[in-house]
């Protein structure tokens, strides 16, 4: 079983790229489940055609005993949809949910299938997000970035975060590389590259920012499902192939801050 995560700040295209990339899986045939871990809990909802399945959380507020069928929706190609959700807005632990959702799974046995996609908010490391790395769920990470200083911020974040987990303890926790989430910036691809090659990784695929996405996003479906003829389907079929056929899994070396500053003003 293969379990691959994203992670990268909120808002960067975490939801969508793992949704497009379990659907790419999928439709080579394969075994998937997907599990969001970010309490915006909408990282399943196009492949359940717009629908927002009841979170981990909300579950257990509401019932004593939870069934795998509270928990786990097929959506598109038979995928297994889970939210792990978070917090009434004011109060609790974001972190909580992902825990909570992985203890279920695990009690349950539901945790299967030849891949796991987890996408996971990375805008804070704290002990909660990194729960996936830490207790070796999270076996090869992929960094969702653009070009904009605070989405490589937050993607230099989580490479301290492997770093430090992968000192610390015996989990399988490497980075798989970094996946550019365009947002058509001038030299984003050259900047996400020598980005990833600083943090002795790799550029592993560049996703240019596309109308097909909204197109497919206002019709509740991945761009595999809405438009699968198209460039952009193609581009996300290429990127699950490149990370099914990703071996070089890597410890990071985390840049300094004021490399990253420097790195981000050689490519203005
Ligand atoms: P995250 O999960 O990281 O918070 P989302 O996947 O929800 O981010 O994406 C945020 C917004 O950006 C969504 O409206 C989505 O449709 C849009 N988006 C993401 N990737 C692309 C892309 N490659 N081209 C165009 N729009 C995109
Ligand atoms: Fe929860 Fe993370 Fe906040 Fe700790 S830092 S209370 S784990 S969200
Ligand atoms: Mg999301």
């Amino acid at each position: 079983m293969r379990q691959i995560a994203l992670y990268g700040k909120g808002g960067i295209g975490k939801s969508t790229t793992s949704a497009n990339l379990s659907a790419a899986f999928s439709e080579m045939g394969l075994d998937v489940m997907q599990i969001g871990c970010d309490p915006k809990h909408d990282s399943t909802r196009m492949l359940m055609h717009g629908r927002w399945i009841p979170t981990v959380l909300e579950q257990m507020y509401d019932h004593k005993e939870i069934r795998s069928e509270d928990i786990i929706y097929q959506g598109f190609g038979n995928i297994r949809c889970v939210e792990a959700g978070g917090p009434e807005p004011g109060i609790g632990c974001a972190g909580r949910g992902i825990i909570a959702t992985f203890q279920l799974l695990e009690k349950m046995q539901a945790l299967y299938g030849d891949v796991v996609v987890y996408d996971v908010l990375g805008d804070v490391v704290c002990g909660g997000f990194a729960m996936p790395m830490r207790d070796g769920y999270a076996q090869e990470v992929y960094l969702v970035t653009s070009g904009e200083l605070m989405s490589l911020y937050a993607a230099n974040n989580i490479c301290k975060a492997i770093a430090r987990i992968s000192e610390r303890s015996s989990a399988k926790c490497r980075l798989g590389g970094v996946i550019c989430n365009a947002k058509n910036m001038d030299n984003e691809q050259g900047l996400v590259e020598e980005f990833a090659k600083r943090i002795g990784s790799k550029l592993v695929c560049f996703i240019p920012r596309s109308n097909s996405v909204r197109a497919a996003e206002v019709n509740r479906m991945t761009v595999i499902e809405h438009d699968p003829a198209s460039n952009q389907a193609k581009v996300y079929r290429d990127c699950a192939k490149i990370i099914l056929e990703n071996t070089d899994l890597r410890i990071p070396t985390p840049l300094a801050l004021e490399e990253l500053e420097e790195l981000a003003r050689e490519y203005l």
